[in-house]
């Protein structure tokens, strides 16, 4: 291709610049455009399926949802995990700010799960505070934003251009103007002009190398290179924390997460190879990380996501959520190795590192209202310096850059003029591969850099590495500069790897000048591994100087306004800011020679031409949809099918619900899975009655679901789907019986065949708090795991005088999970009757009974001075889980 002309250059113009449409970017335009801004939404992938949400999002990690958690408690828990180095009300805004978010994105067709009594499921997963918020159907977020954005409304205001990559924020006297940006696919040069630029591009997932060799098989998104961290230190802005690395627990070979998020509710638990728990930190701590690593790198080691001893309903649900919400591939990954959950725990490993403040706190530095220390300019999501923040964290933060950018407009006057110097320099970078399109090419280069990442960035990290890295990044900026390109589409890699040079070398030169240890993994320096509450109780920020070098600031912690005992003594009430010397270079030079060991990707067969045609509809209607819900092929119906959940178009209701009767099941199952998808935005649900006569099962069940969950049906409809043949209806009819507080109907199927369905019964019963003589009769059933949830459900029904003695006779069965139900019954019990056997409860050999021991005894912890005396013996047990649940237990009480 030629280089084009730099005066031809397309110019647009706009309020409000939003770079990067993702989890963050999306919503920015979103709340901008709310607020009457003319927004111009740039993505260099295509916003319909791009960044993090386009894949694996199993649940919201971090829900405060009232009654359920207390934002203060969130802000304590963040502050613990980021080891004090926090701006509280940076966290506050995602605590108070992140129920709303949950409740406009189930406006948008989202879907949160929830209880039988339409609350949020939340569950519990770290050792405090709930606030995993299940999505049944994650993997359908970004669908569902892409559907708002392209609403006539917001279509007026906000203007998408996928494929057009920024590489420069412009400035102009300090102030953020617009930015200087690539067309990948036409090789274009563009200029914007804007009154307010936000940056959302997301982490750098490739900084370093992951363990399989492959660039893009990391474990971030891996179009997301650090683009935004390189824009706004080159704009300069501050950032901060840049040391403190993101690294996660992840499959080995897969480098997907392991989602303990996900199987730890399930029972699920990490073990290392001799079976034993290990895990003594909390789970969204870099300390968790260091026990992580140095178990598997013991003679313990390897360590595995133990499943295996689940029963096979449970792995079923399990499969059903990290096979499809979390990742399709993820299924096919362990079935070509043979493993099956039933028969193999999953082996796991640690990440690549990367920069990234949704799981870390890497991020360019921001105020509660997600503004740069660079008028004008905005950071939200994962790049902006909010420690844990999570997708709903990018959510809160995106809608506060796009509320406040459009807060300012009137103030600001729209550049006309846009600075001609750093235009020219940005066309230089970005066109420079094509004057030397022999050069080497972009894997070479970039496997390279990375490589070097590994070697001497990631940790455990010592003066003598990092200083090496330093001079090996400075070096690589020529090797950087000469790689060729031929195409946009290399030109838009060859960009990317100079970003990733750029976060390797601010990695490198912040983890040398913060001469101390801490963050656990994220930080380890191993020649200084103690932490320095004096010198480093401050954040450590860089910017770029006028002269181009990089510069250092220790920023003071702001005071807490929660309290955080053992941390209180970091924040300072002097907000002076100290300037800090980058410590001088400790070893000589580094090797410099790599090989490329990425192969060509694999040629894929195009979709039939129909199939293609319904993908190419950019916003289809009903009319234009219509002959290919009707086609001959049922490949084509479905694919109309997921066009139609997508698009929402005008009467999408209807047609969903008529494909429920398609003469195809694949077809009939799609739509079924839709309306489970949307069933909170369904138009009319009432009209779907009629097909509880349906043959399919799968529509059966969905139906009953659907009716249930928006509370159109009513007792006497479930009570006869309680009747109906097939099992997997007859379990929704139990869970709409409880929605609808009928204890008699979910009574009635206590004798049901099935077993799945008499544990509903059994759970149901216990949520409703009702029906102790059936649930009675449970704990007399011939199946154990019907036994267990039986004995469960005790403990919120009542466990009296009766019923101990079935109890105790329970606490001696040879299956575990009885043994645990019965450990669970005697919540309901008086304490004076429940201790003694609790008591004796901690010395059963499983350890997932012994930690419902402690939870059970954890309610009595304050009155009961008994119950303390067990759990202060429970505080040497073996297993890592149950000792640090008493030590909170325990704790929490002084
Ligand atoms: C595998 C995985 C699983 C996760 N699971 C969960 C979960 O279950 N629950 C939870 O709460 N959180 C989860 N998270 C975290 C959560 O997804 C992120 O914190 C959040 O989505 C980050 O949003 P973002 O907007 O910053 O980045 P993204 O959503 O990734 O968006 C960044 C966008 O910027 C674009 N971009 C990058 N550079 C440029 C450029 N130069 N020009 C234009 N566009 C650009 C990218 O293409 C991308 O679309 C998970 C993350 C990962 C990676």
């Amino acid at each position: 291709m030629e280089i084009p002309e730099r005066g031809a250059a397309i110019r647009l113009d706009c309020d409000v610049l939003v770079i990067g449409g993702g989890t963050a970017g999306t919503m920015a335009a979103l709340s901008a455009a709310e607020q009457g801004a003319q927004v111009l939404l740039l993505e260099k992938a295509h916003v319909r399926h791009s960044g993090a949400l386009a894949m694996g999002m199993d649940g919201v990690n971090n829900a405060v949802i009232p009654g359920k958690a207390e934002p203060e408690d969130y802000v304590a828990e963040i502050t613990r995990a980021n080891d004090g180095i926090v701006n509280q009300r940076t966290i506050y805004q995602t605590a108070t700010r992140g129920f709303a978010m949950v409740q406009r994105l189930e406006r948008y067709g989202v879907k949160f799960e929830k209880d039988e009594h339409g609350d949020y499921a939340v569950r519990r997963v770290h050792r405090s505070g709930s606030y995993v918020l299940p999505m049944p159907e994650g993997k359908d977020v970004k669908k569902a934003l892409y559907r708002v954005l392209r609403q006539r409304s917001m279509r007026e205001k906000i203007q998408i251009e996928n494929r057009l990559m920024p590489v420069r924020v412009l400035t102009e006297d300090g102030r953020a103007v617009g930015a200087a940006a690539l067309n990948s696919r036409t090789g274009e040069f563009v200029v914007v002009g804007a009154k307010a630029v936000i940056l959302a591009t997301g982490p750098c997932g490739r900084l370093g190398l992951p363990a399989s060799g492959y660039l893009y098989g990391t474990y971030e998104n891996p179009t997301n290179a650090g683009d935004g961290y390189s824009m706004a230190y080159h704009a300069g802005a501050e950032l901060s924390g840049i040391e403190c690395f993101q690294i996660n627990p992840l499959i080995k070979d897969y480098n997907g997460p392991a989602c303990a998020y996900v199987a730890n509710p399930f029972g699920g638990y990490q073990v290392n190879a001799k079976g034993e728990r290990f895990v003594d930190s909390d789970y969204w701590s870099g300390a968790m990380m260091t026990e992580v690593k140095n178990e598997i790198e013991s003679a313990r080691g390897p360590i595995y996501l133990k499943v295996s001893h689940l029963p096979d309903e449970t792995l079923t649900a399990l499969e059903n959520i990290l096979h499809t919400t979390e990742r399709p591939t993820r299924g096919t990954f362990h079935a070509n190795r043979g493993h099956d959950y039933r028969t193999h725990d999953i082996e796991m490993h640690i990440s690549e590192i990367g920069l990234c403040s949704g799981h870390s706190a890497s991020g360019v530095w921001v105020d509660e209202n997600a503004r740069t220390t660079v008028p004008g300019l905005y950071a939200a999501g994962d790049l902006a310096c909010v420690p844990h923040n999570y997708m709903i964290g990018a959510f809160v933060y995106g809608d506060l850059a796009g509320s406040h950018a459009a807060s300012t407009l009137a103030e600001v006057t729209a550049p006309q003029h846009l600075p001609e110097d750093q235009i020219a320099e940005a066309h230089e970078l970005i066109y420079r591969p094509l004057r030397q399109p022999d050069g080497p090419p972009q894997p070479q280069v970039e496997y390279k850099l990375r490589r070097f990442v590994n070697d001497y960035v990631a940790p455990p990290k010592t003066a003598a590495k990092l200083s090496l890295a330093v001079q090996t990044f400075e070096r690589m900026r020529d090797e950087v500069a000469g790689i060729g390109a031929r195409t946009p589409h290399e030109l838009m890699r060859a960009l990317e790897v100079t970003f990733i040079r750029d976060c390797a070398e601010m990695a490198a030169r912040s983890s040398l000048t913060r001469t101390e240890s801490r963050w656990g993994l994220y930080h380890e320096r191993s020649d200084l591994p103690q932490r320095d509450d004096v010198n480093w109780r401050y954040h450590l920020n860089l910017r770029k100087t006028s002269a181009g070098g990089m510069e250092f600031l220790k920023r003071p912690v702001a005071p807490y306004f929660v309290p955080v005992p053992g941390l209180d003594d970091l924040p300072s009430a002097d907000d002076t800011v100290i300037p800090v010397t980058e410590p001088a270079a400790v070893a000589g030079k580094a090797p410099a020679t790599a090989s490329s060991r990425v192969t060509a990707a694999a040629v894929t067969e195009p979709p039939s031409p129909r199939i293609a045609a319904v993908l190419a509809l950019e916003a289809p209607t009903i009319e234009q949809l219509a002959e290919f819900l009707s086609d001959p092929n049922a490949g084509v119906r479905r694919t109309a099918v997921d066009a139609l959940t997508e698009s929402l178009c005008d009467g999408w209701g209807p047609a969903l619900i008529a494909a429920l009767s398609d003469e195809d099941g694949s077809v009939r199952r799609v739509a079924a899975d839709g309306i489970r998808e949307l069933v909170e935005v369904l138009p009319d649900p009432a009209s779907a009655t009629a097909l509880l006569e349906s043959p399919d099962p799968v529509v059966r069940g969905g139906v009953v679901y659907l009716l249930s969950a928006r509370k159109v049906g009513e007792a006497g409809l479930y009570r006869t789907a309680l009747r109906d043949r097939d099992h997997r209806v007859r379990i929704e009819a139990v869970r709409a019986l409880v929605s609808v507080d009928d204890g008699v109907g979910v009574a009635a199927a206590v004798s049901d065949d099935n077993r799945e369905v008499r544990i509903a019964v059994a759970n149901g019963l216990g949520t409703l708090r009702d029906g102790i003589e059936v649930v009675r009769k449970l704990v007399a059933d011939p199946d154990p795991l019907v036994r267990a949830a039986a004995l469960a459900a005790l403990g919120d029904v009542g466990c009296g005088e009766p019923d101990l003695g079935a109890v105790e006779q329970a606490l001696t069965e040879s299956a575990w999970q009885v043994r645990q139900g019965a450990v669970r019954a005697l919540a309901g019990a008086t304490p004076s009757a429940a201790v003694p056997s609790l008591s004796r409860a901690l010395a059963d050999p499983h350890l997932d009974v012994r930690k419902a021991a402690v939870l059970t005894l954890t309610r009595w912890a304050a009155s009961e001075s008994a119950a303390r005396d067990t759990l202060t013996g429970a505080l040497d047990d073996g297993d890592a889980d149950v000792r640090a649940y008493a030590r909170r237990a325990l704790s929490s009480q002084r």
